[in-house]
């Protein structure tokens, strides 16, 4: 392929801007996707990704196009994922690109994460084009928007893109735009091989299946390589593109984008960010490489059945190999028995993973409320890390207790501001600026302890904005808070899988809440129950539940036929659910109750 038809790129976007809609017509207008195969959101494979429509492993594919003039050109289209939690993988596939149509909701205007996408664009040194989409709509209000991005961006928006995604209109001029505007690659077919792996995973028939963009030099399949930061050599198997489907390929050159297979066995043998070559000839210059991204939120799965505790752990096993930023360990549980703290990025990315295992792998999960890593100084000296709230070491042992903070940006209308003031100091937070990015939308930037936004932050930003903020926010260190543990015990016996870490300030509170809201959710039973909060040795809480009757029970078994198996089949629903510890049932929601008291 001639280098200067190649165009890589990728489209960012705020969430529901529209670009999984625009990547889709995209491929309909350049004739990549038939009529008779069109579906909707063709790049958001995973059928999870579907139904919540969000792009989460990001995908490529390589589409031919001719221009109006008749010259021909490849355009590589690096997707990458809208969403916070998964900012590590756009910047892996924007490093693969040269440039970004920049998708904005002509609706809209910017929010968080056009800017947050925007800097790691411009970090890579991305040429970036601003595109307005939903014009077909009677609300669309480009020039404000484009003075929006021109004042909060700094970016030229003179002469800016109109389209539609929906309808098509100004996709055709866009693709013009597009391979004006970009510009193509650079690189030399006759340099040692470099090829930056962007992205990779574990595909069952073929193993390790890696993404690359060769940066300098050619790929043949069959070719000996060598992984740079491991010095491991294999032999190509496979070589290919996806246009969209999987299409073999012969040989790849500077700048182009591609697929191979090489009897790689471990995701950690073609780890993203390093750099593929010869192992005749070697570059001696890699691609600088990724950080590598630490898991920030942790919870325990268990299994709902002991006998459920292989099946749990193949399902980790099999989900790890196509995800290298979750990370799990066994883990035991007084409470809960035999099961695993597993690691997520954030809240997402947890939600994601512990969907994925109950419906692709048919696991019945107990999680435990999400908790972040706490340092801890001892007064011994000794300084480590827990993710666990139940591995505190006892009062007396500690001297600090440093959580991480965040820094977070939130886009507002104006008549919010004080709604999102309130919630932020209840939740700790600093007030660091407070801009204006047009007449009447605030960004507003705080400082925040991470462990407060894991709870309920987003659901209560968005009630109290009626849904019209967004956010963007990261980690940026970790500071002394005066922090204890809450514990919870149950008929006398504390459970471990419960107990949390909260400020001193707010503990009697949250501890008084806690217990009322599990005496709400967990059942009565033919005994007593008595719930109680403390922290230390110190009781500050007590609930209980009075036993049931036993006739409250069996009356419901008289009826017809139909009722009866309604209430088995809803009985069987909730047993899936419980786990009984000593005598106790208790349900799921009771495990996840700290996050919801406030
Ligand atoms: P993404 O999150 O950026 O991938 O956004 P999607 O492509 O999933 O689009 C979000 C929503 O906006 C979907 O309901 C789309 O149908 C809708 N949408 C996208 N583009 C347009 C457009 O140009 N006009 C209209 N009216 N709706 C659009
Ligand atoms: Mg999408």
């Amino acid at each position: 392929t001639d280098i200067t038809t190649i165009r890589n790129f990728s489209i960012i976007a705020h969430i529901d801007h529209g670009k999984s809609t625009l990547a889709d017509r995209i491929m309909e207008l350049t004739g990549l996707i038939a009529e008779r195969d069109k579906k909707d959101q063709y790049l958001d494979r995973m059928e999870l990704e579907q139904e919540r429509g969000i792009t989460i492993k990001s995908q490529t594919v390589r589409i031919p196009y001719t221009a109006p003039d008749g010259s021909k050109y490849i355009l590589n289209l690096i997707d990458t994922p809208g969403h916070v939690d998964f900012s590590y993988e756009v910047s892996r596939s924007l490093a693969a690109c040269d440039g970004a149509l920049l998708v904005v909701d002509a609706t809209q205007g910017v929010e968080a994460q056009t800017l947050a996408n925007v800097y790691l664009a411009l970090d890579h040194d991305l040429d970036v084009l601003p595109v307005l989409n939903k014009i077909d709509l009677p609300s669309a209000h480009p020039e404000e928007v484009c003075q929006e991005i021109e004042e909060a961006i700094g970016l030229d928006c003179g002469d800016p893109i109109l389209v539609s995604a929906k309808t098509g209109e100004g996709v055709k001029e866009l693709l013009q735009r597009l391979v004006r505007e970009i510009p193509s690659p650079k690189g030399d077919p006759h340099q040692p091989l470099k090829a930056l792996i962007f992205d990779s995973w574990y595909d069952s028939y073929q193993g390790v299946v890696v993404l690359f963009r060769i940066l300098e030099g050619t790929i043949k399949n069959r070719q000996p390589i060598r992984m740079y930061s491991t010095g491991k050599d294999f032999e190509v198997t496979r070589l290919g593109v996806f246009s969209p489907e999987p299409t073999d390929i012969e040989e790849l050159g500077p700048g182009e984008v591609g697929f191979l297979c090489a009897s790689i066995k471990e995701l950690d043998e073609a780890r993203v960010g390093d750099t593929i070559t010869h192992p005749k000839n070697p570059t001696q210059e890699p691609f600088p490489g990724f950080k590598t991204v630490k898991p920030m939120v942790f919870c325990g799965l268990y299994p709902v059945e002991p006998a459920e505790y292989s099946v749990l752990q193949s399902a980790l096993e099999k989900l790890q190999l196509n995800d290298a930023a979750f990370a799990y360990e066994a883990e035991t549980s007084q409470a809960l028995g035999f099961g695993f703290r597993a690691g997520f990025l954030g809240l997402l990315h947890m939600e994601i993973i512990q969907e994925r295992l109950e419906r692709e792998f048919g696991a019945n999960l107990i999680a435990t409320a999400p908790s972040v890593i706490y340092e801890i100084h001892k007064t011994n000296g000794e300084v480590f890390e827990i993710d666990n709230p139940s591995k505190l070491p006892s009062p007396g042992e500690i001297d600090t207790i440093n959580e991480p903070y965040v820094r977070m940006e939130i886009h507002v209308p104006n008549e919010y501001v004080g709604n999102v003031f309130k919630l932020c100091e209840e939740k700790r937070g600093t007030q660091k600026d407070l801009k204006y990015l047009t007449a009447n939308r605030v960004i507003i930037t705080y400082e925040l302890p991470f462990s407060e936004i894991v709870y309920d932050f987003f659901d209560r930003l968005k009630s109290m904005t009626r849904g019209f903020a967004s956010l963007d926010y990261e980690i940026v260190d970790y500071r002394p808070s005066d922090l204890v543990k809450l514990d919870i015990l149950i008929n006398g016996d504390p459970v471990d899988a419960m107990s949390c870490i909260v400020h001193r300030d707010n503990a009697y509170y949250r501890g008084r809440a806690l217990a009322l809201k599990l005496k709400r959710l967990i059942p009565r039973q033919l005994f007593e129950v008595v719930i109680q909060a403390a922290i230390g040795s110190k009781i500050i809480a007590k609930e209980r539940n009075a036993p049931l009757r036993k006739n409250v029970t069996a009356k419901c078994y008289g009826g017809d036929i139909t009722r009866k198996r309604k209430l088995l089949e809803k009985q069987k629903e909730g047993k899936r659910r419980m786990k009984r510890m000593g005598s106790v049932e208790i349900p799921q929601e009771a495990f996840l109750a700290a996050m919801q008291v406030d």
